[in-house]
């Protein structure tokens, strides 16, 4: 029999979770959106209730799901917390990589199955002014990630005028060497912390990747863009002003103190499962799904 179905009045079904696990960071990316959270209550949720909500979405036949946070990898238990869920499609996490080069295998061993590093720049200096940190760091624990077998690893850059923008060329290059193993994925910027003046033309950087394209694909998943380009894999992540961004999303959120946030960019909608049994919050993932609409709409 096939599971129950976690839909919104907008048709659209719950195949993913995101689940912002700590607000801590170790970065000071100029640009942050924090998944959205704006209130920090320093009450990050347990092992258990994170495996509970896991455990209830699974139910609604959920198989994905993505960690993220603040740095995830700020929390020393991450390892227990993957060793909790159940099993599976698709576990993987989005990270500054600082601390993959020690616990990429550890990671892998624990079940996470793939992994996105943040990494707005190549260059050193523009590293450190872009994220505070030191990109040499990174660039080990990329490393790590592919040998421990944490792939495709997806290096998210997100695109900012003046500051990285014309490092796109540099980012493939850089990939080649990994075989396939590493995918760049390009982010519109979203302007969360006073970044408008870096907003970058992403109509540019389409036509970029088209001209230089061998083949185009489109995920449904939020109607995301696959370039092929010399044997390397770019990805386009468009969510400013995309009715297909919204219509097509289809995963719910969980902030890092244990409230479902059915949207990024909303917070007044949100349902608290903190310390719940999995029979408990299943029934409010039900009751969260009212409350969720898209933020831009068709039209
Ligand atoms: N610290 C982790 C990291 O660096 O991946 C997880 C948190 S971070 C909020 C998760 C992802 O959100 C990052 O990879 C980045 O690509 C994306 N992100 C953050 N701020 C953004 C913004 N203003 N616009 C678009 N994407 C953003």
């Amino acid at each position: 029999m096939a599971a129950m179905q976690l839909t919104d009045s907008y048709g659209r079904t719950i195949k993913s979770l995101r689940i912002s696990i700590t607000n801590r960071c170790n970065l000071k990316c100029i640009y942050c959106h924090r998944e959205g959270e704006t209130r920090y209550t320093n009450n990050e949720m347990s092992v258990e209730t994170i495996a509970n909500i896991v455990k209830a979405s699974k139910r609604f036949g959920v198989n994905k799901v993505k960690f993220s946070g603040g740095e995830p990898l700020m929390r020393n238990d991450f390892e227990n917390i993957l060793r909790a869920l159940p099993e599976l499609k698709d576990i993987s996490a989005t990270t500054n990589g600082t601390f993959l080069a020690q616990r990429a295998n550890d990671l892998a061993g624990s079940g996470l199955n793939r992994i996105n590093i943040s990494l707005p720049s190549l260059q050193a200096e523009k590293y450190r002014k872009i994220t505070g940190g030191d990109v040499r760091i990174v660039l080990k624990g990329i490393d790590a990630a592919v040998d421990s077998g944490l792939v495709p690893v997806k290096l998210n850059m997100v695109l900012m005028k003046g500051l990285n923008d014309t490092g796109i060329p540099e980012m493939m290059d850089f990939i080649q060497k990994y075989d396939g193993k590493v995918i760049l994925q390009l982010i519109e910027l979203m302007n969360f912390q006073k970044t408008a003046q870096y907003q970058v033309n992403i109509n540019e950087v389409e036509k970029f990747l088209e001209k230089r394209a061998t083949d185009i694909e489109e995920r449904s998943m939020h109607r995301r863009r696959k370039y092929h380009i010399d044997g390397i894999e770019v990805e386009l992540v468009r969510p400013i002003d995309n009715s297909h961004f919204c219509a097509n999303c289809n995963r719910l959120r969980v902030t890092s103190d244990g409230k479902l946030k059915p949207c990024l960019l909303r917070n007044d909608n949100l349902v608290d499962v903190n310390n719940k049994e999995p029979e408990k919050i299943a029934e409010l993932m039900e009751f969260a799904m009212e409350k969720r609409e898209p933020f831009y709409k068709e039209g």
